[in-house]
């Protein structure tokens, strides 16, 4: 009797506590799904069709001030990433589309590099027509773009710390007021502040290469800071555009640079979310400034890089969840 009494306990202890857990389980399924909606199936990178559609190019006036990023030795201490707890946002649900900040390097009365061999263009102009074409393919791709800014407008320091302020984006002062407008510093801070309020997967900074004393020097160059929070992640970004541009031009030189927190860009080692710096050629370079000032080249290296952004986002995806 009394063995009897003890397996019928047992019994319904295990059933008590076989329907607790399913409804626990159940009750956070049935959250997740109201929080965001019925989890749908990851963007791909499919649909290339609409990336053939034209795109405007093109220049725009200039003005603001704004310093070239070039490398520089700081205090790595004086700077927290906003989040180090994770690359990619804190929401863990599944998204049916990814974010991309694209960076036109450059702007305003910041004119970046210039050649006779790029003619009456300048970096800026080129940056933001290559950074336009960028945004159409991963458009096209289903890819929802930021553009850190369009040339014309962008946030003046007060608004930006008042915006960093209210989302706890963790920045420094000193590194922002240096009289110029929306420097590489400020544009990692925005950057920071657009990550919080999206769920961004990727930055990316556009730009222009010189070497004014060897015109022989031809090419690309990427790089990215390998000594920060989202370093692992940035890397299979970086390998992936690397893949795609070795593909794309095979006979073309690729400088790869996965830099030390010292030697990184400032827009590549502050930016809370992964990522890199891509120089799509030489100004000072006949050959790739022929490629630089053709429209439809521009649109092919464009194309290529896209091919590698969206190879990697699902990978970065998984990277970033398994790391959080
Ligand atoms: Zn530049």
């Amino acid at each position: 009797m009394t063995r009897k009494i003890i397996i019928v306990l047992i019994a319904a202890i295990a059933v008590v506590t076989g329907v607790t857990l399913f409804t626990v389980l159940t009750g956070k399924i049935m959250s997740a799904f109201s929080e965001s909606g019925l989890p749908t199936a990851v963007q791909t990178g499919e649909a290339h069709s609409a990336a053939d559609s034209e795109s405007s190019g093109g220049t725009v006036p200039a003005d603001g001030d704004m310093r070239i990023d070039e490398k520089l030795t700081d205090n790595p201490a004086v700077f927290e990433t906003a989040d180090s707890s994770g690359v990619i946002g804190d929401n863990p649900t599944v998204r049916s589309t990814y974010t991309v900040i694209i960076d036109p390097g450059h702007g305003f009365t910041d004119e970046g590099c210039s050649s006779d061999l790029i003619g009456d263009f300048t970096e800026k102009e080129l940056t933001l027509a290559m950074a336009e074409d960028l945004r159409g393919i991963l458009e096209g791709y289903g890819v929802n773009v930021i553009m850190l800014h369009d040339g014309k407008s962008f946030p003046p320091l007060t608004e930006l710390v008042s915006l960093a302020d209210s989302s706890g984006v963790e920045y420094n002062i000193d590194k922002c007021v240096d009289n110029n407008i929306f420097s590489a510093y400020e544009r990692t801070v925005y950057a920071n502040y657009l990550s919080k309020i999206n769920d961004v997967d990727f930055f990316i900074s556009i730009h222009v290469n010189a070497m004014e004393n060897d015109p022989d020097y031809s090419g690309f160059e990427i790089d990215y800071c390998a000594e920060n929070e989202s370093s692992a992640v940035s890397k299979i970004f970086f390998d992936s555009i690397i893949d795609a541009v070795k593909s794309a031009y095979p006979s073309e030189n690729l400088y790869t640079w996965e830099d030390s927190w010292d030697k990184a860009f400032i827009v590549t080692k502050y930016t809370s979310v992964p990522s890199v710096l891509f120089e799509t050629g030489f100004a000072t370079n006949a050959g790739d400034a022929a490629r630089l000032t053709d429209r439809a080249e521009r649109r092919k290296l464009m194309q290529t890089v896209a091919d590698g952004i969206a190879e990697a986002l699902e990978a970065a995806e998984n990277a970033a969840e398994i790391s959080r």
